[in-house]
């Protein structure tokens, strides 16, 4: 086997899932993470179609479910908190819904992953690639906190702002595709009993100002919930070290607004957690340059509303590490059938959240609200095999090769 040294950038999700194969099937990968350690708390993700089967190979199903948030659903509602609409997570098929049926916090999935790689992988918190250098033998990686390293590839999955995308493929804003809207986040508590289920309440675009909405989200805390915001804008000039300056432009959007919105808007200040980005997606001819290769959303982030990126990234990570096996570490050969068998489910993931827009969290009119919660609510009473053909086809794209059953396994 060639190319056993594989430095892997960002321990999210398809970061440790990659690790984990590529550990079974004989390489040795590194993990270097940013974050100091293994985080809690912030957005639930879902694993749907073909990337349940990854979970199940990977042995993390059970604990997977027993993290399960406990979501049963999202439900629009009034500025009375009434429920004017609502889609539980079985109406679009176990996986096809804005909520999927297996549901988790984003921190739980990456921990689990990070407890089931540990014994096997190194990984280094808190750390950063800084340069990159290849050449005909290796890649010569430079790290933030000092020093250098030689590996034999290095794959970045480093998310949606990618360092790895950066350094060998050049600046983030030529692979921006931007869909026009913010989302924020952060964790707070509330009074109300949300019994599970997602509320947001919408606000349509009119007398200059923006479609938008804020929600609140059950968290598996008792008393915990993740308060939303999404908002539809023109891009903004700030600062992204600057959170302050992020959260005024938050409390700007929301400002009068009823329902809970006051209460959000005053917790805000304390956020531990405040998160504040722009909604896009990632588009590249290539996810491939020499030594190097994208994984989930560092190469193909299909945008953080579309419910499909955690799917991505688990299958996209089990598919890399297959193919690095299949052609005994060959990365000409493993990048070109990684890239063959991933682009579709990319591209239909991508086409189907472009066309998905926001979620219909940011209608230009009172009539585009009308429609969407006209056709929420008209959800339960059309055929099955309707309502489920968009998502969960896309998240069966792929037809999972068993990798395991043609490698020698560690
Ligand atoms: C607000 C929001 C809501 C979302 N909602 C959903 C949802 O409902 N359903 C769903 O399926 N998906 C959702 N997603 C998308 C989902 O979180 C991602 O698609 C998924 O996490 C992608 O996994 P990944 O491993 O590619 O990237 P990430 O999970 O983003 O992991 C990247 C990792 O790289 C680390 N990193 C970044 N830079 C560096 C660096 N320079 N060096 C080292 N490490 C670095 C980061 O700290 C992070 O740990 C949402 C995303 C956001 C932002």
């Amino acid at each position: 086997m060639k190319n056993r040294r594989i430095l892997i950038s960002g321990a999210g999700i398809a970061g440790p899932t990659l690790a984990h194969w590529l550990h079974r099937f004989g390489f040795e990968p590194t993990v270097v993470e940013r974050a100091p350690g293994p985080r809690s708390g912030g957005h639930a993700v879902d694993i749907r179609g073909t990337a349940r089967l990854v979970a199940e190979r990977t042995g993390i199903l059970p604990r997977v479910r027993q993290a399960h948030t406990g979501a049963r659903g999202m439900a629009f509602v009034d500025r009375r908190g009434k429920r004017v609409a609502t889609m539980g997570t079985d109406v679009y098929g176990d996986s096809g819904g804005p909520v999927a049926e297996l549901a988790i916090l984003r921190t739980d999935l990456a921990r689990i992953l990070h407890d089931t790689t540990s014994d096997d992988v190194e990984y280094v918190f808190g750390d950063s690639i800084t340069a990159v250098e290849q050449d005909d033998d290796g890649v010569r990686v430079e790290f933030e906190a000092g020093g250098a390293r030689r590996f034999d590839l290095l794959i970045g999955a480093d998310g949606v702002h990618s360092t790895v995308r950066r350094l060998v493929f050049g600046p983030r804003e030529r692979y921006l595709r931007d869909l026009g809207c913010y989302v924020s986040l952060f964790t707070t508590t509330t009074a109300l009993d949300l019994e599970g289920w997602q509320l947001m309440y919408t606000m349509p675009g009119g007398a200059g100002r923006p479609g938008r909405t804020a929600g609140l989200a059950p968290q598996p805390t008792p008393g915990a919930v993740l308060a939303g915001f999404f908002v539809r804008s023109a891009p903004l000039r700030y600062d992204r070290r600057d959170i302050e300056a992020q959260k005024r432009i938050v409390i700007r959007a929301f400002e009068g607004d009823t329902w809970e919105i006051p209460r959000m808007l005053s917790a805000i200040g304390d956020a531990p957690d405040f998160y504040f980005d722009r909604v896009g997606q990632v588009r590249m001819e290539s996810w491939s340059r020499g030594r190097c290769v994208l994984l989930g959303d560092a190469g193909y982030c299909a945008s953080p509303m579309s419910g499909i990126g955690t799917s991505l990234a688990l299958v996209g990570g089990y598919i890399l590490a297959g193919e690095l096996m299949r052609a005994g570490g060959d990365h000409h050969r493993a990048y070109i059938a990684y890239e063959q068998k991933m682009r579709e489910f990319a591209d239909r993931a991508q086409e189907f959240a472009r066309h998905a827009g926001n979620g219909g969290l940011t209608p230009n009119s009172r009539a585009q609200l009308w429609l969407r919660n006209r056709s929420v609510r008209m959800l339960p009473y059309l055929p099955k095999s309707l309502v489920v053909r968009g998502m969960e086809k896309v998240a069966n794209t792929v037809e999972l090769e068993d990798y395991a059953a043609s490698a020698t396994l560690r």
